[in-house]
């Protein structure tokens, strides 16, 4: 947790030879970072951040000492809004092709859809007002069509043996990639461990998901020989990996089991999924609001399906496991 309260490097800044990356403004404490990966044959682009980011993106390729016509690919790790914000500014500018993961096409692509499913999703719970609406659709500076479906393997050769190679780590959301770099060991892996000392809470979609790609991560941390790049986080290296994995590990339990807790001590009366989530909200101390609800969401449907607990009704359970 201390290492949230360091301020964010603003300027870009190389974290291993021909890597670069910069911390883009996104929240009040909240920084989301893209990177620019240089090699003798080009360049790639590794996520756009926010509409408005655009200059910052163009300052990020000089440090780097990429002219935008020699960025050949623009990778977008995962479908959320700050992360793709800039795609047709960085696409109009460069002339790359678009990469994303195949789950996150929908959303590059239609972002009425985008804004629908990300924060509409429970309109009977929560809806956005107009403004907030109208900011996270400013967010999003335009639709662009994704070319390249990178997926597990996908790879890009920049020459002098730089190399990208993605790996599918969903959890945070259904699909989302991260990158190793082969000839500096770098991990760049976005929000594939979500934050978990915000005052809202980052997200999940799949809890057991998520803690197969928290193992799958522990395992390249240990043999970590470079840099470790997290969107919403200080560059760190193995080791600090290790710690941030684990804290999310626990509180993904904890929210587990404060779920578990509620429905239990219900017995045989049903608990609806407002009830679940304001009360998650309310223990854990996050503001009330769309990722949480998709998050505590996403648990019941865990605790569904591993028998915990049944569906009574719409977005409604009741504990069915021996209570002992
Ligand atoms: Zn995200």
């Amino acid at each position: 947790m201390e290492e949230t309260v360091k301020t964010p490097e603003r300027r870009p800044y190389e974290i291993a030879p021909g890597i670069w990356r910069r911390d883009l403004p996104l929240a009040p404490g909240i920084t989301v970072a893209v990177h620019v990966v240089r090699g003798p044959l080009g360049a790639v682009l590794v996520d756009t951040g926010s509409a408005g980011d655009h200059e910052a993106v163009l300052e990020l390729l000089e440090a780097a000492g990429v002219r935008p016509r020699d960025v050949r690919v623009v990778l977008d790790t995962h479908k959320h809004h700050d992360h793709i914000g800039g795609n047709r500014q960085a696409k109009e500018r460069t002339g790359a092709l678009l990469a994303a993961p195949a789950g996150a096409v929908a959303w590059i692509e239609d972002h009425e859809r985008h804004l629908r499913e990300f924060a509409e999703h429970h309109p009977e719970l929560l809806l956005p007002t107009a403004q907030e609406r109208a900011e996270l659709a400013a967010t999003l500076d335009g639709e662009v069509a994704v070319e390249l479906i990178a997926g597990e393997g996908f790879t890009l050769r920049l020459g002098d043996g730089i190399e990208l190679r993605a790996l599918a780590l969903p959890g945070h959301v259904e699909d989302e990639i991260g990158l190793v770099e082969r000839r500096s060991g770098a991990l760049l892996i976005a929000d594939a461990v979500p934050n978990v000392d915000w005052p809202l809470f980052h997200g999940h979609v799949e809890p057991a998901v998520l803690r197969a790609t928290l193992a799958r991560l522990r395992g390249l941390a240990h043999a970590a020989r470079g840099p470790v790049s997290l969107a919403h986080r200080p560059v760190t290296d193995g080791a600090g990996l290790r710690e941030t994995i684990a804290a999310c590990e626990a509180f993904v339990d904890a929210v587990d089991e404060q779920l578990r807790a509620q429905l239990r001590a219900a017995g045989e009366q049903s608990c609806t999924l407002g009830q679940l989530w304001e009360s998650a909200c309310e223990t854990f101390g996050r503001a009330r609001e769309f990722r949480g609800l998709a998050m505590v969401d996403a648990h019941l449907r865990g605790l569904s399906a591993d028998g915990l607990i049944a569906r009574t009704a719409p977005d409604t359970y009741r504990w069915i496991a021996p209570r002992a």
